[in-house]
């Protein structure tokens, strides 16, 4: 249920997660296009017996999920593990779930609504990537007794090119600036929330408040979540006693981003009325392709590259662009139903990875 590629990733890890046909599809006798021959790779076959004139269409990823695949085996066989090993060193990585609305983003990350005020002690099976990631991130910080750790936490939201703080819900009135500071040479949102986390109860105390605040108030606009893109971000300093009573300090961060729905251009294009929702959203999704592909490009990697095209990518410039390592998780559908979305998605997630 889980097929990996020979190449182990570098810079750039990009997973495709397929989720199962859910009762709708079934109910509908949708049926599943998608076919797994193995070594990280995805067959995309809508041929259907006669004269569609369609080829059945082969990609290839670090790491493919088949739909049969738990929410642990996201965190242990992405290379998530490696991200948080590697911000604990000191370096900045990102993850983030791309795909249609409905594709699994969402249930990758944070796992289905209302597993709030669960503690470590009583999670479920279906407790995402985020809190999974939690759990392990304190398991290392504990092993390393002689390391003094400092952790923050932030968690914003970025809907129409505005900044919102999901920490302080009167930032909804008013966005919030993100500014270039000359001094960390790198992008930062103006009054932000940063939270001190001492214990593991502390973070998930963060992912609990910003969920339930971006549940709040959007009952009017139930697509709102499709709309905007999420990031939680874990800060972790820290210092560690080297010779002659010197400290050796280090900086790292890990960036968790559940983005808009990849379908968002043509579906609000049709209503005419948020086409500039429409384009910011395109926008940003476009720029984040073009940044990543262009770092995994060698020949490219040390031109231009445009992150002050969006908020998004402003926001995720310093990790992108650092030593740290990005995990894409391209989320999919098997259902035939929607199978143009998926191809889309499976081409950005290749293109990703194209070197
Ligand atoms: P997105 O965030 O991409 O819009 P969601 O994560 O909200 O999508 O998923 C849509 C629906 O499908 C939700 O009801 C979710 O619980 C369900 N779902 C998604 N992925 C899975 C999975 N791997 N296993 C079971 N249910 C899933
Ligand atoms: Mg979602």
């Amino acid at each position: 249920i889980i097929t990996k590629s020979d190449d182990d990733g570098d810079n750039i890890n990009v997973v495709v997660r397929v989720r199962p046909l859910n009762d709708k599809e079934k109910r509908g006798s949708d049926k599943c296009v998608i076919q797994f021959p193995g070594n990280g790779q995805l067959l995309v076959d809508n041929t259907g017996g006669s004269g569609s004139g369609q080829k059945p269409k082969l990609f290839s990823y670090n790491v493919v999920f088949e739909p049969a695949a738990i929410q642990e085996d996201i965190l242990q066989f992405s290379g998530m593990k490696r991200l948080i090993e590697m911000s604990v060193e000191g370096y900045r990585c990102t993850c983030f779930c791309y795909g249609q609305t409905g594709s699994g983003k969402t249930h990758t990350l944070t796992g289905p609504p209302g597993l709030f005020g669960l503690r470590p002690s009583s999670y479920s099976d279906e407790h995402g990537l985020i809190f999974r990631s939690f759990l392990y991130l304190f398991q290392l910080i504990k092993q390393k007794s002689d390391v003094h750790f400092i952790l923050k936490a932030s968690y914003l939201e970025i809907y129409n090119e505005k900044v919102i703080d999901l920490l302080n819900p009167g930032s909804a009135r008013k966005p919030l600036a993100v500014r270039w500071s000359k001094k960390a040479r790198g992008f930062f949102v103006e009054n932000l929330f940063t939270v001190d986390c001492e214990e593991l109860d502390d973070l998930i105390a963060v992912l609990e408040e910003g969920l339930r605040n971006r549940a709040v108030g959007r009952h009017n606009m139930n697509d709102y979540s499709s709309r905007s893109h999420t990031i939680l971000t874990v800060y972790i300093s820290s210092e560690q006693p080297a010779e002659n009573g010197v400290f050796l300090s280090r900086s790292g961060k890990i960036n968790f981003v559940d983005l808009a729905g990849s379908e968002m251009t043509k579906k609000t294009q049709s209503e005419g009325k948020t086409l500039e929702e429409a384009n910011n959203i395109n926008k940003s999704l476009m720029v984040l392709g073009y940044c990543i592909s262009s770092l995994s490009d060698q020949k490219r990697k040390n031109s231009h590259i445009p992150y002050r095209d969006s908020k998004l990518t402003k926001l995720l410039a310093d990790s992108l662009a650092g030593n740290g390592v990005t995990l894409m998780i391209a989320c999919i559908s098997p259902a035939k139903f929607n199978i143009n979305e998926t191809i889309n998605t499976l081409r950005y997630a290749a293109r990703a990875k194209k070197i």
